[in-house]
C-alpha cells in the first residue's frame, strides 16, 4: 500500500460548531453556574448573558451529575480545563476541583450570595449578591453597552 502526503495552504483560522458556539477548551469567553441556579428550568438567564457577551456557557459538576446541564460543559478536574480571557461563575461555591479546571483564567467574575464563599479568594472582581437579580442586570447592561 502506497500512502502519500498532500500539502496545501490550508489554515484554520477558527473552529465553531454548528450553533456559531466556541467549543469551550478554545473559549476567550465563558459564563458558567452552579447549583446555586436551584434547577436547569432557571439556566435561560445564564444563556442570555452568554449570547449578550458571545460567550460559551458552562457549568460545575453537581449540575451536569443531576442532569441539568449536558457533561461536556462541566469544567474542572474531572470535566474540561479552560483558559478563557474571561470566566464569569454564579452561584459555584469554588470548590478545589472546580478551581483545578478554570484557575488558568485570565480574569474571574464570581456571583454568589455567600461573603465566604472560597471562590471570592480566587477572584478578579466579586459581587456579594443573589444571581437572579444580578445576572438579568448585568445582561441588561451588556446590552446597552453594545447597543443591541
Ligand atoms: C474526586 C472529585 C472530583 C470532582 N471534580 C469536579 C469538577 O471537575 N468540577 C466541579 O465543578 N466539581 C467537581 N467536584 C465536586 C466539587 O467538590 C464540588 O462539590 C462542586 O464543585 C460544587 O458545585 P457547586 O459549586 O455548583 O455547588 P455548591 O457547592 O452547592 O455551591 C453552590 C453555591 O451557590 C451559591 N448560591 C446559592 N444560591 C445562590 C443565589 N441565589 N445567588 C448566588 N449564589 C447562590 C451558594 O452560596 C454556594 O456557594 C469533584 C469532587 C470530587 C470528590
Amino acid at each position: 500500500m502506497t500512502i502519500s502526503t498532500v500539502q496545501t495552504n490550508l489554515r484554520v483560522v477558527e473552529r465553531k460548531t454548528s450553533e456559531g458556539i466556541v467549543p469551550l477548551p478554545e473559549a476567550e469567553l465563558v459564563v458558567s453556574a452552579g447549583r446555586g441556579m436551584k434547577g436547569p428550568e432557571n439556566w435561560a438567564i445564564i444563556e442570555d448573558l452568554a449570547v449578550a457577551l458571545g460567550a460559551t456557557t458552562a457549568c460545575s459538576r453537581p449540575v451536569a451529575d443531576s442532569g441539568w446541564r449536558p457533561h461536556h460543559e462541566h469544567v474542572g478536574q474531572t470535566g474540561v480545563a479552560i483558559r478563557p480571557n474571561l470566566y464569569i461563575a454564579a452561584g459555584i461555591s469554588g470548590a478545589i476541583q472546580h478551581l483545578a479546571g478554570v484557575n488558568n483564567s485570565k480574569v474571574i467574575v464570581v456571583i454568589n450570595k455567600d461573603p465566604e464563599a472560597p471562590f471570592f479568594k480566587a477572584a478578579d472582581y466579586g459581587v456579594v449578591g443573589d444571581l437572579f437579580d444580578i445576572v438579568p442586570k448585568l445582561t441588561a447592561a451588556i446590552k446597552r453597552f453594545k447597543h443591541i
